[in-house]
């Protein structure tokens, strides 16, 4: 069907080469008729570009995203028992850094990846200037970087304790946010003995976190309303970094870093289909270590 306004162009176009002599006027108004209807068509389809030049339409640049940074790991998309990141030890308040809660500490202290603890501190300095105005309290760092092994005793403690049933509190080994060493748990003061649940929540800090982490690269990666998806409880506790520029989009969208990567998923195909380069997104592409996971539609 699309083939035909170019075949009457073509046929009008032999037809004046062979009698160009009759009736000039009407036939050069007949052309401009044609070539306008082919223009439109050609609006409608919006054909493919054929080279490797096509624009990358997602609302991050490339160059805005760092594929260490938006790594998922959930029980669909695990990591290995060998993946170990680049790490670094956060350092404690008198050190510019956050108060770490001392009985949860890993004996080689809490570590994230170096962007992450940058954040972090920059985050608490933040917490700490707007105590007094806010009543905000002390944060604490209870959990940063956990290896596979560590989550696999935890995993196991925890089907022990839940008549072998997984409850959504602790994750699988290499399915925890934690391997990534870009997972942390903070709390206020009042939190760092207690028991952990969603009322969390409505304490200020966490409000406060809610609102303003991405400016930091955080998100808040379990939450309240993403449960059937991150299939894992709420956690106002738990801040994932994933670097400023990709923060802002996910908190400022209300999705869940799930969702963020089957949007990019589904970005890179598009951007391949197009035309586009594959050299320039194979960092990015992630798939499910789930053979069998089919991924929720968008
Ligand atoms: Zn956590």
């Amino acid at each position: 069907m699309k083939r035909l306004p170019a075949l009457l162009l073509a046929l009008l176009l032999s037809c004046l080469l062979s009698a160009p002599a009759a009736g000039a006027e009407e036939e050069e108004l007949t052309i401009e008729e044609v070539v306008e209807y082919v223009d439109l068509d050609a609006e409608e389809t919006q054909p493919a570009p054929v080279s490797g030049d096509a624009a990358w339409t997602f609302p991050v640049a490339l160059e805005d995203m760092n594929p260490e940074y938006i790594r998922l790991s959930n029980k669909h998309y695990l990591l290995s028992e060998s993946y170990i990141p680049d790490l670094e030890k956060v350092p404690t308040l008198a050190k510019g850094g956050i108060k770490w809660r001392g009985k949860d500490t890993p004996k080689e202290g809490h570590r994230l990846q170096p962007a992450a603890v940058q954040a972090l501190c920059d985050m608490n300095a933040e917490i700490r200037a707007l105590a007094e105005e806010m009543g905000f309290r002390d944060m604490y760092l209870k959990s940063a970087y956990r290896s596979y092994r560590t989550q696999r005793t935890m995993y196991r403690n925890r089907l022990a304790k839940n008549n072998g049933k997984d409850d959504g509190w602790v994750s699988m080994p290499g399915a925890s946010d934690h391997q990534t060493g870009l997972g942390l748990d903070i709390v206020p003061s009042n939190w760092k003995d207690r028991g952990m649940n969603d009322k969390m929540m409505k304490e200020p800090e966490c409000q406060w976190m809610a609102e303003h982490c991405q400016e930091y690269g955080f998100i808040i990666r379990y939450p309240a309303d993403k449960n059937e998806i991150t299939e894992i409880n709420t956690e106002p506790w738990h801040l994932r970094y994933v670097g400023i520029p990709v923060a802002t989009y996910i908190m400022e969208n209300g999705l869940c870093l799930e969702e963020f990567t089957w949007q990019l998923q589904e970005a890179i195909q598009d951007f391949i289909s197009r035309g586009g380069s594959p050299d320039l997104v194979k960092d990015f592409i992630q798939t499910p270590t789930d053979e069998n996971y089919v991924i929720p539609a968008l």
